[in-house]
């Protein structure tokens, strides 16, 4: 990344907190971002992608402390004119002379050896690779990933892609298709700044033509669109029993360290899609189950259909009312620490529509009121005086 690039580009406005942000808040914004922006919640969503990106290289930077005060001086002195290239009131003689202001300089070669004390003040920023430097952890990557109810008991090896992340094989990371080059802008003459005065001061201004990339790409890499950068697919293991909005953190798999430093973690935020008929409540597994009236008032045992294929039997006590929960032990959601929780089975009883009901069981029904004139209101209407 050049360093056009990064002073140009408003990474707390990528994430929308203010430049005085503490780490947490920037995190915390980061991390709901990435959630909204992710593409696999944005599928085809070229707008999304590029956000998302976005958002992960404005947390690259502002989630390092020593790359966010370089990023934040870097920036100061931008905006202020004195940035070499741009050449407002203080000029960029004061840069290492050699280019004397002139403004056609690429800011990249800015960096190189020849500058003289520039290296210093920018650091890590963009010297990245800079000898005599002790070694640098890499970053976090967030990463999300959606599996069916079915996989998340049974745990699977799932294939987590991070757009982004990888450089395009196609291209070698150039965004021009093979056998082409990117040209430098005509316009900003390489730079992807442009300066025009103002009233008698010089003001600088991403170039329009390039956009400020300082290169303009006439024939698009076919694989990546011209970005130069293709989403890296990381298989990771999803252990059984996992619950929707789990993160599952995967230490070193995260962006490389720098200088021999360890890698970053990747972390994934793991959703599981509703099942039609099942549902959770921590490790136990929950059903709604019908029954009928008569199941319900003699007792019955009854067929539970299972997600393994087997049903299994439960006893209904007689006597059983509406929205009574029936425990089957040992049937529900593997646990972390082993062993599973229960089957929860509800049930309810289930009430025949009239188009249902023969004329002989209507008549047994009629038969069984008389049989049964006990009013079930009773005891309320005493309870509270009615
Ligand atoms: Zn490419
Ligand atoms: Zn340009």
């Amino acid at each position: 990344m050049s360093v056009r690039d990064m002073v140009e580009k408003d990474y707390y406005a990528a994430l929308g907190v203010p430049k005085d942000a503490p780490a947490a808040d920037i995190k915390k914004a980061y991390r709901k971002l990435a959630r909204e922006l992710h593409p696999d919640k944005n599928p085809g969503d070229a707008k999304a992608e590029a956000r998302f990106k976005e958002i992960s290289e404005a947390y690259d930077v502002l989630s390092d402390e020593r790359r966010r005060r370089e990023y934040d001086e870097a920036r100061a002195l931008f905006q202020s004119g004195r940035f070499p290239g741009g050449t407002g009131p203080g000029g960029a003689g004061g840069y290492g002379g050699g280019f004397g202001g002139q403004g056609n300089v690429p800011f990249d070669d800015l960096l190189g050896g020849g500058a003289g004390g520039f290296g210093g003040l920018f650091g890590d920023l963009f010297q990245r690779s800079s000898p005599g430097r002790g070694p640098k952890r890499g970053g976090d990557i967030e990463a999300e990933v959606t599996i069916s109810f079915e996989k998340s008991l049974t745990g699977l090896e799932a294939t987590v892609r991070i757009p982004g992340a990888a450089t395009c094989a196609t291209c070698h990371g150039l965004g021009a298709r093979p056998g082409t080059v990117p040209r430098t802008c005509s316009v900003c003459r390489g730079l992807g700044v442009i300066s025009r005065s103002q009233g008698g001061f010089a003001l600088s201004e991403p170039c329009r033509e390039c956009l400020g990339k300082g290169q303009i790409i006439d024939h698009p890499c076919p694989d990546c669109h011209g970005s130069g950068r293709r989403e890296r697919e990381q298989r990771i293991r999803i252990p059984a029993g996992v619950a929707d909005g789990q993160r599952l953190k995967v230490r070193g798999r995260g962006s490389p360290g720098e200088r021999g430093g360890s890698p970053g973690d990747l972390e994934v935020t793991v959703h599981v899609q509703p099942h039609q008929v099942f549902g959770r409540e921590g490790p136990n597994l929950t059903i709604t189950l019908p029954i009928t009236f008569s199941e319900a008032t003699l007792g019955a045992s009854v067929r539970v259909p299972t997600l393994d294929g087997a049903p299994l039997t439960v006893k209904v006590p007689p006597g059983t009312s509406s929205g009574k929960r029936l425990r089957a032990k040992g049937r529900g959601i593997p646990k972390a620490g082993g062993g599973n929780g229960d089957l929860i089975v509800t049930v309810e009883v289930a009430v025949p529509k009239p188009n249902e009901l023969s004329p002989k069981a209507r008549t047994a029904l009629q038969e069984f009121a008389q049989a049964h004139p006990g009013d079930p209101r009773e005891a309320l209407m005493t309870l509270l005086g009615q």
